[in-house]
This record gives structure tokens, C-alpha cells and sequence, in this order.
């Protein structure tokens, strides 16, 4: 694998602030990473210190396989080659598009050429000679990737770059931004505190919590096999039950869960993951297995529903996604059972994979 970015062993304090630390983080060259977190956990400082706008107190930041920072070495932003496309944009108000997108490039060769392709590529053509207050947020939006793009950097950096834009307008260019990035063959770290934006739109994950990095895998690892307890809390919507491993299976307030992969460990206290997708609820006596419950609260989505159920024997709380046609209501007995896949959690070790 080629890295267009590797930190490693990066601390960034501000004054009393531990904004980073110890954070390595590395990503292959063509894919497009989501550095998912609350607000506060050290997003932003970490597209900064890669772009080379603060310096790390310790650690290196390379790109492209050369070191921009660490002990002795610090190349500035302009040399480090990262484009960078801001959360309000920050396009220059009094230059048209084409002034704008061409801004970051050398004097001189075929500037013009490069600018009408980048306007093409980031399906902005014909716009060209607009000023930017004539533009959509989502026009004005491609224009500053456009812009990041042009003098075709080694990695684009977006911080938040969907916030700015209202419900309905962010799937489209979300979508619209992953197939330009895409089409330009760029690598990207975009920054999001939006799950569903994260695990829609990246190749890989990689969730900050407290200034570094919990877990960095695929989509859909992510959400299936999340390394602790924080990250299936931050990515999804997750059920813990306390439990323990017997033989192959997890022995918890829904009967015994079937464990796949891992070594488990019988007799240990543990905690499984379920996510609310994965908890069945049946007719009162349809029930085969797991456990009995009575249904407290219903959310309706239109797409989907989520049912909060409270389980007769332990009185633990549930929640489970059903959907959109299911009729089970405030006050209706139903029976639980797991269908799998959920994740076991062991005091001592790292998460097991187990399947109902
Ligand atoms: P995020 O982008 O994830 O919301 P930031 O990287 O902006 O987080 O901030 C991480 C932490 O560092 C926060 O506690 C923030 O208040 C602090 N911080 C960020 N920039 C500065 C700064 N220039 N001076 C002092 N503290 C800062
Ligand atoms: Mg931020």
C-alpha cells in the first residue's frame, strides 16, 4: 500500500488543552477517509496539524511518503501539497469561479485548460465567469473543491463540509462530492460528527473520541465489529447486555446467543452488542426462544420504526428497529429474540463476534 498520509505518535496541546494525542492514523493513497467524532474531540486540530497550519509537540505527519513535520522538520502548508476546503467555503467573494478555482495554481502553463477541466469535473461548467454570491450553497460547495482540487494535491482535507447545507440538499451533494473526489482519482479525509454521513460516504472509518483515533476499518466493520464499548455507542444505535460465554454461546436475558469466530472464554463476565436491527419481536406465543417483553414506547420514522420494549423477567430496556408497517404498540406483549449478528465484549480483552 501507498500512504498519502501517515501520522504517527502525534500530541497537540493548547495551553492546558490536550486537543491530540498519541495519534496514528494512516490512509492509502485513492480512498477517502471519515474522521468521525463529537464535537470537541480534536477533528479539526488534526486536519491542521496534516495541512501544516499548527505543529505538533510531538509525533510525525508524513505525506506522501515525506516527512512535512517532526522533530527538526516543518514544511510549510503551501509546500506539503493538501488541499484544504473550509466549513463556510471561504471562497474569495470578489473573484468570479474561474478566478477562484485557478488561484492555487502555478503562473503560466495552460492554466485556463486546467480550470475549464476542473470546472467540468466538479460539474460546474458554464459557471465559470459567475461571482460566488450568484451560486447555490451546493455550487458554491463544488467550486471550493473545485479550487482544492486543481493543483492536484497529494490529499484534500474537508472540515464539516456539509454542515452549512439543510436536510434535504445534503444527501444529493454529499453523493454528488464523493463522485467528483472520486472521478478525479483524489485521496480525501473529510471531517463529520454525522454517523450516517460517515458510514455512507467513506471508504474507511476512522472514530476520534478524546484527541485519538478508537478504531479505523471499513463501513460496514465498523458498524458489525466495533472494538469497544464507545465505538458501538458513537457509530449506531446499540443494546448491551450483561452475560457470560458458555461453551460457543453468550448466556444472557435473551437465552443463549450462538458465538462465531473469537476464543471465548467460559464462565467470564462480558457484555454483548446488539444492534436494535437485530432484536426480533414475535406475536405472544410464536415465541420459540429468547424472552418476554412488553412494548413501552414507539418511534416512527416512515422509513423505519424503533420500538422500546421492557423485558418481563429482568425489567431491562431495549430498543429495537422494526419495519415501517409493523403494528406493535404501547402496552402489547411480545416476545424477544436475538437473530444475530451481535458482538461480545470481554472485561479483559478485546470484542468477539457472536451470531444468534
Ligand atoms: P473538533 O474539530 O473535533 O470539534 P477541535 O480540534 O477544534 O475539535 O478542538 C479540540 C480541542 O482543542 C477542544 O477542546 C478545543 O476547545 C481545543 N482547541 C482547538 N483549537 C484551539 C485553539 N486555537 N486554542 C485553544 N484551544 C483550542
Ligand atoms: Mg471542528
Amino acid at each position: 500500500m501507498r500512504a498519502a498520509v501517515s501520522i504517527s505518535g502525534v500530541d497537540k496541546s493548547y495551553g492546558p488543552v490536550r486537543a491530540v494525542r498519541g495519534l496514528d492514523l494512516e490512509l492509502e493513497a485513492g480512498k477517502v477517509l471519515a474522521l468521525l467524532g463529537p464535537s470537541g474531540c480534536g477533528k479539526t486540530t488534526t486536519l491542521r496539524l496534516i495541512a501544516g497550519f499548527e505543529l505538533p509537540d510531538a509525533g510525525t505527519v508524513e505525506i506522501d511518503g515525506q516527512v512535512v513535520a517532526g522533530p527538526g522538520v516543518n514544511v510549510p502548508p503551501e509546500r506539503r501539497r493538501v488541499g484544504m476546503v473550509f466549513q463556510d467555503y471561504a471562497l474569495f467573494p470578489h473573484l468570479t469561479v474561474a478566478k477562484n478555482v485557478a488561484y492555487g495554481l502555478p503562473r503560466g502553463k495552460n492554466r485556463e485548460g486546467v480550470v475549464g477541466d476542473v470546472l467540468a469535473l466538479a460539474r460546474l461548467e458554464g459557471l465559470g465567469n459567475r461571482m460566488p454570491h450568484e451560486l447555490s450553497g451546493g455550487q458554491q460547495q463544488r467550486v471550493a473543491l473545485a479550487r482544492a482540487l486543481a493543483p492536484e494535491p497529494a490529499i484534500v482535507l474537508l472540515d464539516e463540509p456539509f454542515s452549512n447545507l439543510d436536510a434535504t440538499l445534503r444527501a444529493r451533494v454529499r453523493a454528488q462530492m464523493r463522485e467528483i473526489i472520486t472521478d478525479a482519482g483524489a485521496t480525501a479525509i473529510f471531517v463529520t460528527h454525522d454517523q450516517e454521513e460517515a458510514l455512507s460516504l467513506a471508504d474507511e472509518v476512522a472514530v476520534m473520541l478524546d484527541g485519538s483515533i478508537s478504531q479505523q476499518a471499513p463501513p460496514e466493520d465498523l458498524y458489525h465489529r466495533p472494538a469497544n464499548r464507545a465505538v458501538a455507542e458513537f457509530v449506531g444505535e446499540a443494546n448491551f447486555l450483561p452475560g457470560r460465554m458458555e461453551g460457543e454461546r453468550f448466556v444472557c436475558d435473551l437465552g443463549a446467543i450462538r458465538a462465531i469466530g473469537g476464543n471465548p472464554h467460559g464462565g467470564e463476565e462480558a457484555e454483548a452488542m446488539l444492534r436494535p436491527e437485530s432484536l426480533r419481536l414475535l406475536p405472544p406465543g410464536h415465541r420459540l426462544s429468547g424472552s418476554e417483553a412488553v412494548v413501552v414506547r414507539r418511534e416512527f420514522y416512515g422509513h423505519d420504526q424503533l420500538v422500546e420494549l421492557r423485558l418481563k423477567d429482568s425489567g431491562r430496556v431495549l430498543r429495537s428497529r422494526l419495519w415501517a408497517g409493523s403494528t406493535f404498540g404501547p402496552g402489547d406483549s411480545v416476545g424477544v429474540v436475538a437473530r444475530g449478528p451481535a458482538v461480545v465484549f470481554s472485561k479483559d480483552a478485546g470484542p468477539r463476534a457472536v451470531e444468534a
